[in-house]
């Protein structure tokens, strides 16, 4: 990464985040599945993908699973967006490996309720785990599309819809 890429992306966390707002930790987080995304390539056993777009950021990514006796065996992303849609498909496509597509909707629910506001992650029991760290987006509403575009692709892929948009 050339030190020019560098500072934009930390111009970019900064004006999506205040120091404040996002512990130094969680954007530390967030910095390192940028820069090494876990799991982001073609799939070329997958059974389902799906693509998705957010036309507010520019955040565009393919899904690929393979779905097998009704789990998530594999799954894998490729694209290109901001930190946040990429360090949110990266840690996605941890969290839904080996889980059933039942757990793998729940999750997507419990994620979209958090950033969204619906769900009090805190509050209510859930299985976010670390994905938590994505709480602090639902204070800014062009944020909450960035970090729920790859989980409403992976839906997407689980129910063989092909594209999805945020708009
Ligand atoms: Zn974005």
């Amino acid at each position: 990464m050339t030190p020019s890429s560098v500072l934009t992306l930390h111009y970019s966390l900064f004006t999506v985040f205040h120091m404040s707002e996002l512990s130094e930790l969680y954007q530390q987080v967030i910095l390192d599945h940028n820069k090494k995304p876990r799991n982001f390539r073609k799939l070329e056993t997958a059974n389902h993908s799906a693509e998705g777009f957010n036309p507010l950021c520019g955040d565009q990514l393919t899904v690929y699973l393979n779905l097998e006796d009704g789990a998530v065996k594999e799954i894998s992303f490729e694209g290109s967006g901001c930190a946040i849609s990429k360090a949110a498909a990266s840690m996605m496509t941890q969290a839904v490996k080996g889980k059933s597509k039942q757990e793998a909707e729940q999750l997507f629910k419990e994620f979209h309720g958090m950033v969204t506001g619906e769900l009090d992650e805190e509050t209510t029991s859930n299985g976010l785990g670390n994905l938590k760290i994505f709480s602090g987006v639902r204070e800014f509403p062009v944020r909450v599309k960035c970090a729920s575009l790859p989980w409403h692709t992976m839906h997407a892929a689980l129910n063989n819809q092909e594209i999805v948009s945020t708009e």
